[in-house]
């Protein structure tokens, strides 16, 4: 069976050079045992400029999520390094998809948070990504070395959505030439998916990482052309495992798919509406749709009862953003997904905003199936 909740956890990194600089205090209490986690109110020195605190009521906040990755300073003996984090989550969720069951884990949180480190890391120390992938064709490297009756193909996909448009990150960018949009179809099986996305085969460790720099060099080429589109665009990396079992003694040939989606959200800053900052509205590009989406989309999950009585499932508004509509099935239907709440160690409005919405994800319920059939 699997149904569960969407598994929360929350990872808060270490200070940068220019928050060293200002002598910032860290705003974060991470407890191990309890996983409670306690957002502290920012002393009056604590404010930018120095200015005094607002009128409105501050205080320490707590939140209890299943998982708390303390990532802030590496001499303390609990500090998370990348490898705890796919030890406690991705490791597991790879299980799954060898159980054959889909599954999602996307990064949440504001610009500099840490997401894309935690998803993809860096050439030492590399994130959830690419340690999923070399554990991916360590297994099925063991399991061919044992002989089974299991046969496997990996296909691998990625792309980002800015400004509502679909980007395939596998097809190299020509620079001068007209950006080339993908568009959204929905299968009746297999629910929402981009159209004409490339989808490549990949044999071994090296082919896949091969992709997976490919297309996040296109992110960030694109990202660089732009002006800071990475804070603003979604990325999602794709891996389908399919299982093809033979059984001997009945000779029936059983598969299994599943897909494994990793998700690096845009900023969560950008979800901010303008009228709560204040800013002036320009084109619109203020605000990132699939974001704002996305929180609608987790709160009618997370609050069934915010849907109107006998209305159907589908006001929960997926089809509103393009974002929310390729990740359907993800953050409400086959799916065991997980949710990586990213922080920073002192900024309390955007962290507090981070940790209410990674407490309301806490209440979705998914439905995973193992998504398997026979074949012959
Ligand atoms: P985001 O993708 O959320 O905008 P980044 O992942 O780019 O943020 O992180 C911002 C900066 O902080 C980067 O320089 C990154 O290397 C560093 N950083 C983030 N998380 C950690 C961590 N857990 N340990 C060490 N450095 C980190
Ligand atoms: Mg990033």
């Amino acid at each position: 069976d699997g149904g569960g909740n969407v598994r929360v956890v929350v990872r808060v990194r270490a200070f940068l050079q220019r928050e060293l600089a200002r002598r910032t205090r860290c705003l974060i209490d991470m407890d191990p045992v309890t996983q409670v986690t306690t957002l502290l109110a920012p002393e009056v020195d604590d404010a930018e400029g120095g200015r005094p605190k607002s009128r409105r009521v501050i205080d320490d906040k707590q939140f209890t999520f299943d998982n708390s990755f303390w990532s802030h300073d590496a001499g303390d003996e609990h500090y998370a390094h990348q490898e705890d984090v796919y030890n406690s989550l991705g490791e597991e969720f790879l299980d799954h998809n060898f159980e054959g069951y889909h599954t999602c884990i996307f990064a949440y949180g504001q610009t500099g948070s840490g997401k894309s480190y935690t998803m993809m890391g860096t050439p030492d120390r590399p994130g959830l990504i690419p340690r999923t992938c070399e554990d991916l064709f360590e297994r099925i490297e063991a399991a061919q070395n044992e002989d089974s009756n299991v046969a496997y193909t990996v296909r691998v996909s990625y792309f980002e959505v800015y400004n509502e448009h679909v980007r395939d990150l596998l097809v190299p960018v020509v620079p001068s030439a007209a950006p080339h949009y993908l568009k959204i179809r929905e299968s009746p099986t297999d629910g929402p998916y981009v159209k004409d996305l490339t989808e490549v085969p990949v044999r071994n460790i090296h082919e896949i990482m091969r992709y997976m720099k490919m297309g996040d060099s296109s992110r960030t080429t694109a990202s660089t052309k732009m002006n800071d589109t990475s804070s603003r665009s979604h990325a999602v990396f794709t891996i389908m495992l399919r299982q093809i079992h033979h059984d001997m003694e009945t000779d029936e040939t059983t598969e299994r798919s599943s897909r494994i989606r990793l998700v690096d959200l845009a900023g969560s800053e950008r979800a901010k509406s303008t009228e709560a900052t204040g800013a002036r509205l320009r084109e619109g590009s203020n605000i990132n749709k699939s974001l704002t989406t996305l929180g609608r989309v987790i709160a009618a999950l997370a609050d069934p009862r915010q849907l109107r009585p006998g209305k159907r499932k589908d006001v929960v508004p997926y089809r509103d953003s393009i974002l929310t509509w390729l990740l359907k099935d993800s953050l409400g239907g086959n799916s065991k997904t997980a949710m990586i709440a990213c922080i920073a160690p002192s900024d309390y409005d955007e962290t507090l905003s981070t940790l209410r919405y990674a407490d309301q994800a806490k209440r979705i319920r998914t439905r995973a199936v193992v998504n398997q059939d026979q074949i012959s």
